[in-house]
């Protein structure tokens, strides 16, 4: 099983040509490690661009519609994906849930739709700093996965709220608890995502069920992604020697 490297760039860099430098840069560094999935979620409009100047990483979006075509000023649907060539969309990550207010019923139409049309999805999850601090992140997390399909093209994220963009990482111990939790009640691969670095990289994908890693600011940079993509495959082949 491949594990995944995920590069989410939010909404960054912002201008077309530094976000083909940085496509480009990635691309490169990661075009000797095979044994990866590896993915960029650039914003939407650099995405055509993007993919005319790269060929060993796939490309994903940040976000998407459930519905596939109308009145919905400002959407992009899961077809109109599909049909420029982009294999890949994040649904539910926190920033959305947090800040543009998207509930778990429309996550999960998201995810089903953009599955239908043959879309691979990463689903996010994860509980907020006062959710764990009153021992709720178990629930939280299992609320977000209900009624999520069961689909080879879904993977879930495991990115803690207090761990995004906020230098702290969750500890292995932590890791393993949910991404066990999640595994069992999905059977789908999980990734973590949550101040993941070059310095921490090695650690963190020694935790148990790991599938891979979600990064957010680190994946700005192309040597530090590279760097984390390197420490991810080089534990994965040391662990199943
Ligand atoms: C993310 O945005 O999915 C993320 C994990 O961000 P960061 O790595 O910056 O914490």
């Amino acid at each position: 099983m491949r594990r995944i490297i995920a590069g989410n760039w939010k909404m960054n860099p912002t201008t077309a040509e530094n976000a083909v430098n940085l496509a480009k840069g990635v691309d490169e560094r990661l075009e000797g490690i095979n044994d990866l999935e590896k993915i960029i979620f650039p914003p939407f409009v650099y995405i055509p661009l993007i993919m005319e100047n790269v060929r060993s990483v796939e490309i994903g979006a940040q976000n998407v519609f459930y519905e596939l075509s109308g009145a919905y000023t400002g959407e992009v649907s899961p077809s109109m994906l599909l049909d420029l060539g982009v294999k890949w969309v994040i649904i539910g990550h926190s920033e959305r849930r947090n800040i543009l207010h998207e509930d778990d019923e429309s996550i999960i139409r998201k995810v089903k739709s953009s599955l239908e049309v043959g879309l691979k999805v990463i689903l996010c999850v994860g509980e907020k700093l006062h959710e764990r601090e009153l021992f709720r992140h178990k629930e939280v997390v299992k609320r977000q996965l209900d009624g999520i399909p069961d689909d080879e093209n879904l993977v879930i994220a495991y990115e803690p709220v207090w761990a995004i963009g906020t230098g702290r990482n969750a500890r292995v111990e932590q890791i393993e608890e949910m991404h066990e939790m999640i595994k069992s009640i999905t059977g789908k691969k999980v990734l973590y995502g949550g101040s993941v670095k070059p310095e921490n990289a090695s650690e963190l994908a020694s935790a148990k069920n790991v599938d891979g890693f979600l990064v957010g600011g680190a994946s700005l940079e192309a040597d530090s992604f590279h760097k984390i993509a390197l420490a991810l495959r080089n534990q994965y082949l040391t662990s199943s020697k």
